[in-house]
């Protein structure tokens, strides 16, 4: 199957297959519904429906850490080097706007970011700017500009450079991590991720810190992921890049009481429009898969003002898209055939 995979991989990117598929697609079969009529069949509609794919990318890092390892800057050029070259990337707010006017061009795709990551401005950005590739970043705004490592990544690398090979968790019932090995310590830390996700703040605030207690981590070498700055951000903005909100704290929002839930939508949105002066009508939720977000979640980003919200789920979007649901997908081939195969792929198969 993989060696298949591989040889048609081959094949698409030696005769350029995927990017005449797309171009017969979106000028044969691919259509717009006529003006403001999205109907009368969705699923026909749907399938037979312009589309567009946004791609979700964290950390773009020459760091090679163990446990979230960033994706190299070299192989992030190549990628946006071939989007330019065989797709039509946008803006993403603009082309939620006229996929909801029934007006998405040809072979469009948008580039996005999640947390806010330092490495983001430092080897993001040039490509973009090389490039000139719109993109949008969805910031955690808690952690900017203080120097506050997220959550996740404090366990992270409290398992990288951890001084001790065992702990027992009390905070997760009696759970012993085991760094022995490397497959023991992976294992380890993605039980202690699955459960701490599950944990709201202040439960999860004292694991993070039972589990640096300890692992005793030593972190005066490290190269501890430091978030962007405000300065970087304003930078970024007047480079082209566009911002929207990823909550203040990352939490898992189907998780948090109703009152952390409105300041989590609010407090991001005002601060960043705060800085940026401009509107913020962009989300991204933190994990963002279907149980990370529910109706509740959905209704009090319409009321704080927010216009599009993006999931980690993979697929297309179409005119027929909730757009508080957008699909994303995770670009994690390293090999650039892979790449372009499994982008063609789920740009006309939702499973992909
Ligand atoms: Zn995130």
């Amino acid at each position: 199957m993989k060696i298949l995979q591989n040889i048609l991989a081959r094949i698409v990117a030696v005769v350029r297959l995927d990017y005449i598929l797309n171009e017969i697609f979106d000028h044969f079969i691919y259509r717009n519904p006529p003006r403001g009529k999205f109907g009368p069949s969705p699923f026909r509609a749907t399938r037979y429906a312009r589309r567009f794919q946004i791609l979700i990318y964290h950390k773009i890092s020459p760091d090679a850490h163990p446990f979230f390892r960033p994706l190299d800057p070299a192989l992030f050029e190549k990628q946006i080097a071939f989007l330019r070259d065989s797709y039509n990337i946008l803006n993403l707010q603009e082309l939620v706007e006229r996929s909801q006017h029934g007006e998405i061009p040809e072979r469009a795709v948008a580039i996005t970011f999640d947390d806010g990551y330092r490495d983001n401005y430092t080897w993001a950005l040039p490509v973009l700017k090389k490039y000139s590739a719109p993109a949008t970043l969805f910031v955690t705004t808690g952690s900017i500009g203080n120097r506050q490592v997220l959550w996740y990544d404090r366990i992270f690398d409290a398992f990288r450079y951890a001084t001790t090979k065992r702990a027992h968790l009390r905070n997760l019932k009696e759970f012993e991590v085991d760094l022995d090995s490397e497959a023991s310590a992976k294992r380890s830390l993605e039980l202690t991720i699955r459960r701490a996700k599950q944990l709201a703040g202040g439960a999860r605030l004292k694991l993070v810190e039972e589990i640096e207690q300890t692992l005793q981590p030593d972190l005066r070498s490290n190269s501890r992921v430091p978030m962007l700055s405000w300065d970087e951000i304003r930078e970024m903005q007047q480079a082209g890049v566009r911002f929207g909100s990823h909550t203040v704290t990352h939490p898992i929002l189907s998780r948090v009481e109703k009152a952390q839930l409105k300041m989590e939508l609010t407090e991001s949105k005002m601060e960043l429009e705060a800085h940026l002066k401009m509107p913020v009508v962009g989300f991204a939720y933190p994990n963002g898969q279907p149980s990370d977000y529910n109706e509740d979640v959905k209704k009090l980003l319409w009321e704080a003002g927010y216009l599009y919200a993006v999931t980690t789920n993979p697929g297309f979007n179409t005119v027929y898209q909730d757009p508080l649901e957008l699909r994303r997908g995770q670009p994690w081939q390293k090999d650039m055939g892979l790449f372009r195969l499994k982008f063609f792929l789920q740009r006309h198969r939702r499973e992909f």
